[in-house]
């Protein structure tokens, strides 16, 4: 299959989005930081079935790592990203170079979320949300589309994202797909490629977590502090996990839920040796979704 065609510069890219829209043809925008696994490739297979033309973003952005984070280790491998995306008939890779988004390597300019940032993963990550804001903001304006594939396996971020797209009135509409898991249910990140086979074992334990709030959220249990008890005692029976949270809150607002009313997402987020790991179930009562 041929590769897909690869922009590294931003006006080219732009030029290249607008040609297709100008036509009447409307486009897709997949943003990913690359080592492309079946979840970023379910993303573009959504864009692809709902748009026209399907562009996706490589890029390792320097700026959502904290001080201390895996920005240098984080997998890179364009070429084999690229070989991924051959067989899924994608019309743009948008690959800048570091010094491309961030030309003389300083940024004044932040785009900065309120609030949203103040619990679950912002809390141990402070400026990540900063950082992704800032990114998607320029990508953007990048790459003009249409409509914007985010994985709910971020939800935190999608929830921000959405609300930044709001606040900032992009004219883009921002689609939230479903969590792509292996097998025995672990979700997929790059980041599972660091779990030694010992890890890789125990990180299942987030997903048996998750199993056990929707057990009980369908037996009808409404009291957010018994899921979050019961999910503790599942996490703590595998010893290499290190629990950083879990909680319960609304899927927008990100506020806690003492108790669940409507929808609700329950998040969790743990280390498995140096590894951290997130994951997450939405729940909406009012239809009887419970979506891990
Ligand atoms: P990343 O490359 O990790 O920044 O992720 C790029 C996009 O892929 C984000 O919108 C993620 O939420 C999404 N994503 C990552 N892992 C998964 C997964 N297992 N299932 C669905 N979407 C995912």
């Amino acid at each position: 299959m041929p590769l897909p065609p690869v922009f590294h510069e931003t006006a080219a890219t732009r030029a290249a989005v607008r040609a297709f829209q100008s036509r009447g043809e409307t486009v897709g925008f997949v943003p990913t930081m690359g080592a492309l696994h079946e979840g970023h490739l379910s993303l573009v297979r959504m864009a692809r079935s709902r748009n026209d033309r399907v562009f996706i973003s490589i890029f390792v952005n320097p700026i959502q790592f904290c001080p201390g984070e895996d920005f240098q280790s984080y997998p890179r491998g364009l070429e084999n990203d690229l070989a991924a995306l051959s067989v899924l008939n994608v019309d743009g890779v948008f690959a800048p170079l570091d010094s491309t988004m961030y030309p003389d390597g300083k940024v004044l300019t932040y785009v900065i979320p309120e609030r949203l940032d103040q619990n679950l993963c912002g809390l141990s990550r402070p400026g990540h949300f900063r950082g992704v804001c800032t990114v998607v903001a320029k990508l953007f304006h990048i790459v003009p589309a249409d409509e914007a594939f985010l994985g709910r396996k971020d939800a935190q971020q999608a929830a921000i994202v959405r609300r930044m797209v709001q606040d900032l009135n992009y004219p883009i509409r921002v689609v939230v797909c479903p969590i792509v898991r292996e097998a025995d249910g672990l979700a997929m990140s790059s980041r599972n490629r660091y779990l030694g086979p010992e890890e890789r074992a125990q990180a299942v334990g987030l997903f048996q977590s998750l199993r056990r709030a929707q057990e009980l959220l369908a037996a009808g249990v409404r009291d957010s502090a018994s899921i979050v008890t019961e999910m503790r005692r599942v996490l703590r029976s595998f010893p290499s996990i290190r629990i950083e949270y879990v909680s319960i809150v609304h899927p927008d607002t990100l506020e806690d839920l003492p108790h669940i009313g409507s929808k609700a997402l329950v998040a969790v987020a743990a280390r498995v040796g140096r590894t951290r790991l997130i994951d997450n179930l939405e729940a909406d009562l009012e239809t009887g979704r419970i979506d891990l």
